[in-house]
């Protein structure tokens, strides 16, 4: 039997390129392919890319720069290595990539990594290979099932791509020309999936897909489905207790999406709703096709059938024309919805997106500064609802041992890692947690005995959302 061959991936960006990774490596294992932790070891690196912003894709030059001198010591010891450069980076640079990057074998697009072994094979062969067209078939029936050894290493809790590439076109943004158009997974595939995972132990899955959403796959029926439908069968699935899904946009909320949060009890109270700005006239200019109110109506139409929901959302500060007043209106709209946490971002402009062709661009020293103050607000607002939680019992699905001995860790409804001292006999369980402590971004708590609490919202009315343990 021929020694198994070492690969390492490391991904870069969003939860999609996670999931990309672990279908990489599940497409390999057949080809005797197994993960190493090290680069330095490795017979086949994947760097798994991400374009969103200038600095991810920056980055990956300066390790692809590494990794030639990696590959240079290898080959001196007689070891030959392959890298592969795959992801947005690949597909929006691939030529780029092929003439600044002499080390790179393969690159690939994220719509053909079902190739990989070929492309590999043709890399071997002394030639280099590069695959970044959108081809027509679905990528997922070709790809490689997990073996259960890989789905019961990987966790409790798994990623499953229902939807993918994006038809909706904001100014700033790089992906509906580096994932394509948008495609849904049909119904039954993503039910065997879940089925397959949910049999070797895992509990809790979030559904990604860049415009989660809009999704509308085949039905067993015929029909297409909405993501609330979809939703429904998998929470009927044995064994799934917790069910997520991310990234949604705010025009593709649907009445199906709203009354699966209101009847499906796996379904967790906490959605990442980006709305990006708080300025009507910027919102425009992003091409996102909704305003603030229209936003607005979105979170108190999930606030109307679950009390305890809470959302997070992304921001994008120092977009070409904002003014102080566009960035004002920002942080009212914050101080108005009142959030779990956010993620914020200066702008960056992309190449071959119609805001970098913006002439009004903002000064870096603005920008730098709105940064600090909208994190600033959303720290506030996050550390409120982390501290509303002491005192309260809350359910936690326990996912691992923590680093510290004897603590097993989990997580709440809302994504906050919770602490308790433990018997690993409690991983893949959700149990009532009593919260004692904040260490700053985790929860430290004991087993309760009585139900959880139930969390109860109340409108904030002003800079930091109110949290009413009930
Ligand atoms: N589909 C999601 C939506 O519509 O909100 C977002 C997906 S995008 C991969 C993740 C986040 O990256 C965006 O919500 C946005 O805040 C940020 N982003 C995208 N393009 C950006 C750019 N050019 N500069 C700065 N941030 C950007
Ligand atoms: Fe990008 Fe999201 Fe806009 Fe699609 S909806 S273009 S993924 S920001």
């Amino acid at each position: 039997m021929k020694p198994p061959r070492k690969l390492h991936i490391k991904s870069y960006g969003c939860q999609m390129n996670v999931y990309d990774a672990q279908r990489m490596v599940d497409t390999l294992a057949p080809e005797g392919f197994v993960e190493t932790a090290s680069a330095d070891d490795a017979d086949l690196v994947i760097l798994n890319t991400c374009h969103i912003r200038e600095k991810a894709s920056e980055k990956v030059y300066s390790e692809l720069g590494r990794l030639r001198l990696v590959k240079d010591e290898a080959a001196r010891s007689g070891r030959a290595m392959n890298i592969v450069v795959a992801g947005c980076v690949a597909q929006a640079e691939g030529d780029e990539i092929i003439r600044r990057a002499p080390a790179v074998d393969v690159v690939v697009g994220p719509q053909s990594y079902h190739h990989l072994p070929q492309l590999l094979a043709r890399a071997r062969g002394g030639g280099r290979a590069i695959e970044t067209e959108f081809p027509v078939q679905d990528k997922f029936g070709f790809l490689a099932a997990p073996q259960p050894e890989a789905i019961r290493a990987r966790g409790i809790s798994s990623f499953v791509t229902v939807q993918e590439g994006c038809d909706k076109f904001c100014t700033f943004c790089v992906v509906p020309y580096t994932r394509g158009a948008e495609v849904s997974r049909p119904v039954a595939k993503i039910v065997d999936e879940v089925r397959r995972l949910a049999d070797n132990g895992v509990r809790e899955i979030t559904l990604i897909g860049q415009n989660v959403n809009a999704y509308h796959g085949e039905g067993p029926d015929g029909r297409i489905w909405p993501l609330g439908r979809l939703l429904r069968r998998l929470a009927e699935i044995d064994g799934i207790v917790r069910l997520r899904y991310s990234t949604s946009h705010p025009r593709d909320v649907d009445d199906s999406l709203i009354e699966a949060h209101r009847d499906l009890p796996a379904l967790m109270p906490f959605v990442h709703l980006p709305v990006q700005s708080g300025s009507n006239r910027i919102l425009a200019a992003m091409n996102r096709r909704h305003t603030v109110d229209d936003y607005v109506r979105v979170i108190d139409r999930f606030r109307a059938v679950r009390q305890d929901i809470a959302f997070s959302s992304d921001f994008i500060v120092g977009f070409p024309g904002e003014s102080e007043e566009d960035f004002a209106a920002t942080l009212a709209l914050v101080t108005q919805i009142g959030y779990a946490g956010a993620y914020s971002f200066k702008y960056s402009p992309r190449p071959g997106t119609p805001a970098a062709e913006m002439r009004e661009t903002v000064c870096a020293a603005d920008m730098d500064e709105r940064l600090v103050r909208l994190q600033e607000l959303i720290d506030s607002q996050q550390s409120a609802f982390n501290k509303a939680m002491i005192g309260n019992t809350v359910d936690v699905l326990f996912e691992r041992a923590a680093r510290n001995p004897g603590q097993i860790v989990g997580r709440t409804a809302y994504l906050q890692p919770a602490h308790v001292m433990a018997s690993a006999d409690i991983i893949g369980q959700i149990l009532p947690v009593r919260i004692q402590s904040l260490e700053r971004y985790s929860l430290l708590g004991e087993l309760a005995a009585a139900p959880p609490t139930q969390f109860a919202f109340s409108q904030p009315t002003h800079s930091s959302p109110m949290i009413t343990g009930a």
